[in-house]
């Protein structure tokens, strides 16, 4: 028996599934999740003295890499200060600063502890401002674990939002109107229909959990269209897409402005953190100016705020988004590459350093429907081959995958020569 499954049964005494995140438990792709002892760089080692090449970068913040110096020796230094006052500091100003210089949709930002926090308070901000109940989202975005983001009406037509978790109030869920991803045909058509009660649309510009999937030309700015026509908000959600597509985000990349921005991952460096903005009117609708409150006793927590601030100064002054889009490309490109030489199909995306490949489907999807029509099975088989080779690929099919700077092209070799045994492996 390894140190992981040991430590996934004593786990599971005490922590509900073992886990304190449900897609950790591998129960996605089967076997025993590897408990991490640490990591360095793009490699992350086990329990059991395993080493992987890294995929998930703790499902996306990394994007330095693991143990990066400059986020740790402003960690050492605030760490010698306090870890937390309930109380403003200058870091929170710079990195209000900092975030309002990268997005100039915001400018001014409230810091969360969560991109779950950050969402559920723009949606209640939204409805703050507009004095309406109707929200929109698309089937297969996540956008945290809110009460009224945690509905998935069912792909297809509009139907009225059903909950998707028992627990959530079906009074509630009703106000949560879901839609196909890219299907602008359909926003349209609601909007024509509903527009008037709807407080804000919520989108991922890329959706990275149903894996990775590219807006289509038109969809975004059909979004943006039927927001302004309606007085409807448009609420970005860049809690994965922020600063990993391009520096300034999602809406640098795709040149669209949204009202509201929700941010988390990267911007808190590796510690729990997220973030919400948009222009001054909007944010000073939340308490302690506005009555739309919304409160946190670790918000802007030093920590976290020392670790987002020396991750984000590093992306600013090395601006490195172009080369990491190469390397995550050369990375893609070559898996689906990898695949073709065995006769197996395999599309691949990536949108700066966030990627999806889909073993199996005959092209890269453009929403949920297509995403679970492919071979959840043959993903199953891809990830374990390619985890007993040293890659630690999302263990789901439904996650998109990220590269970090400390890929070396080293690294991306041997990941694409464990590809090409694994594809080999798995055809067998
Ligand atoms: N929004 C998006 C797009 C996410 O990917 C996630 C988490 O993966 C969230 C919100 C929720 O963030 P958190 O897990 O920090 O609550």
């Amino acid at each position: 028996m390894s140190h992981s499954d040991q430590l996934f049964a004593r786990a599971a005494e005490h922590i509900p599934g073992g886990v304190n995140s449900p897609v950790r438990a591998f129960a996605g792709v089967g076997g025993t999740p590897r408990f991490i002892r640490s990591a360095q760089g793009a490699w992350i080692t086990d329990e059991d003295g395993q080493r992987y090449i890294d995929y998930v970068g703790s499902w996306g913040p990394m994007i330095l890499g693991h143990q990066h110096p400059n986020v740790i020796a402003a960690l050492q230094d605030q760490l010698t200060r306090g870890v937390s006052f309930g109380a403003p500091t200058a870091g929170e100003i710079e990195m209000a600063e900092l975030v309002c210089e990268l997005l100039p949709a915001m400018d001014s930002v409230r810091m969360v502890n969560s991109g779950t926090e950050a969402t559920m308070t723009a949606l209640r901000l939204a409805r703050g401002i507009t004095g309406r109940d109707a929200i929109v989202k698309f089937a297969g975005c996540y956008h945290g674990h809110a009460d009224s983001l945690l509905v998935n009406a069912g792909s297809g037509a509009l139907t009225l939002g059903v909950p998707s978790s028992p627990g959530v109030p079906a009074d509630l869920a009703q106000h949560t109107l879901t839609l196909d991803y890219n299907d602008s045909a359909a926003v349209e058509a609601l909007f024509a229909e509903r527009g008037q009660d709807i407080a804000a649309i919520i989108v991922e510009p890329v959706a990275g959990n149903m894996n990775c999937v590219l807006p289509q030309p038109g969809f975004l700015q059909t979004l943006r269209k039927v927001c302004d026509d309606s007085g409807a908000l448009l609420i970005f959600d860049e809690v994965m897409t922020g600063f990993r597509v391009a520096l300034g985000g999602a809406q640098a990349h795709f040149g669209i402005t949204p009202d509201l921005t929700t941010l988390g991952k990267i911007i808190g460096g590796g510690l729990p953190v997220g973030a919400l903005g948009g222009k001054r009117d909007y944010m000073n609708a939340l308490a302690p100016v506005g009555s739309v409150y919304q409160a946190g006793t670790l918000s802007g927590n030093p920590l976290a705020m020392q670790a987002g601030l020396a991750t984000l100064h590093y992306l600013r002054e090395h601006q490195p988004h172009a080369a990491l889009a190469a390397t995550t490309q050369r990375l893609v490109e070559g898996i689906a590459a990898a695949a073709e030489k065995t006769g197996l199909n395999c599309p691949a995306v990536n949108v700066g350093g966030m990627f999806g490949v889909y073993p199996g489907h005959v092209s890269a999807p453009t929403n949920l429907d297509e995403v679970k029509r492919g071979d959840v099975a043959l993903y199953q088989r891809f990830f374990h081959a390619m985890l007993d080779r040293g890659v630690y690929l999302a263990p789901s099919a439904f996650e998109a995958g990220f590269v970090s700077l400390a890929h070396t092209d080293a690294d991306i070799d041997a990941t694409l020569a464990a590809a090409a045994e694994s594809f080999m492996a798995i055809q067998a």
